[in-house]
């Protein structure tokens, strides 16, 4: 993403709206920082979030009339039921860390060497239990249920959200929302991601072309893997420009092929892998057809056996179109016009994009201040975003809620 993209000054501190929810919102400023703080200090690796499990269910039930499911080891589903009936709307945030040692020098930095929250997601979790803290105070007036949503492992394939889903805890779930920080957005800006693809699929494969080795001057008696695999390379130039529709997004790159040590021995075989990217359901499948098939039939004409293993990782997250008009009117009552904006697909991928299995989902960003980016051991998300987050996380839930 690049730094100029995002360098249009934005944000402003005033809020244009008003109104008693606003004021709740306010009230959770010391809370929402506090939590994150403790968060950023504790860590925990994917599949690992026990006791950061265990603070967001224990603050959950603080609250007072917040059900609290467990719906795998290390997550945690807040269910606040209205007094009022009405439709059922998550909002997801994901906790857990990276081991990546942290180079923020913030005096809340990780106490666990290796293990540091260099993806926000200490953010995340902070921000949703400010709106949980939030909306529980408003119960009586509430038109309808929330799930509260704390998805573990979204780090490490194959991700938490699958887990959550299979548990059958979100059934019923009319809506799923979820956001990201991002740096080099001013903090507090809200980016609203598009409808349809709003990032891309992650696949690729690992392949080995068993040849036959063979002296560089005899070739007919061996089956030559670098001939056969530089074929396939080729070949899957052709994948997105003859095969992909003109327009759809489609990346097929060959990362690596390995093979031979000698100018004049023909190898036995030849490694390679590469990466895929798409962003529709339809394209993602054709291209596993078609690499598969080149794959199969390059290797059987050459004379060559291979082993495929085609890796099917994260797919693209699908924005759904409704949705986004009401989260996006509903951020700029809640944070203010001028802090929120169109953004451009994310190019990294996501776990959150399997709750389009359940119901209609909106993803979108939340700027976290300049510094370096996601993953860097330096990432600095600026405590400062934290309430515009919450704030536009309160207004989408209530808008939804209210059948704007
Ligand atoms: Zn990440
Ligand atoms: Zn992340």
């Amino acid at each position: 993403m690049k730094k100029s993209y995002w360098s249009v000054a934005l944000f402003c501190c005033c809020l244009s709206a008003a109104g008693a929810q606003q004021t709740d919102v306010q009230s959770v400023a010391g809370n929402v920082v506090e939590w994150r703080h403790h968060l950023h200090e504790n860590p925990e690796l994917s599949f690992k979030e026990y006791n950061t499990g265990r603070y967001v269910a224990d603050m959950l039930r603080s609250f007072g009339n917040i059900e609290v499911v467990r719906p795998a080891e290390t997550s945690v589903i807040g269910i606040l039921r209205g007094a009022k009936p009405g439709r059922t709307v998550g909002f997801r945030a994901d906790m857990d860390a990276l081991p990546v040692q942290e180079e923020t020098g913030f005096s809340f930095a990780s106490k666990t060497p290796g293990v540091s929250h260099a993806c926000g997601h200490d953010m995340h979790t902070a921000m949703l239990l400010g709106t949980a803290k939030v909306l529980s105070g408003m119960q009586e007036e509430l038109q309808g249920t929330v799930y509260f949503i704390f998805q573990h492992a979204e780090e490490k394939s194959p991700g938490g959200a699958l887990q959550i889903i299979k548990s059958g805890k979100l059934k019923g779930v009319d809506a799923i929302f979820g956001a990201h920080v991002i740096p080099n957005m001013p903090a507090g800006s809200i980016g609203m991601l598009p409808a349809g693809a709003a990032s891309s699929s992650s696949d690729g494969f690992f392949l080995t072309i068993q040849g036959k080795g063979s002296h560089g001057s005899m070739p007919q008696m061996g089956v030559d893997p670098i001939v056969t695999g530089s074929e396939i390379v080729m070949m899957l130039q052709t994948v997105v420009s003859r095969n992909v529709t003109p327009g759809e997004m489609a990346v097929v790159s060959v990362g690596k092929f390995q093979s031979g040590d000698a100018p004049n021995v023909i190898p036995g075989k030849a490694e390679l892998a590469a990466s895929i990217r798409t962003v529709t359901p339809e394209t993602r499948k054709l291209m596993e057809e078609r690499v598969r098939s080149i794959i199969g039939h390059v290797c059987e004409a050459n004379g060559a056996a291979y082993k495929l293993d085609y890796v099917l990782g994260y797919p693209a997250i699908q924005n759904d179109a409704a949705l986004r008009e009401l989260a996006k009117k509903a951020a700029m009552e809640a944070v203010g016009a001028k802090n929120v904006f169109d953004a451009p697909r994310l190019s990294a991928s996501e776990d959150f994009s399997y709750y389009a299995q359940v119901a209609p989902t909106y993803f979108m960003i939340v700027g976290s201040g300049d510094g370096p980016p996601n993953h860097n051991p330096g990432f600095r998300a600026d405590d400062s975003a934290l309430l515009n987050g919450v704030k536009a996380e309160v207004r989408i839930i209530l808008d939804y809620l209210n059948g704007k």
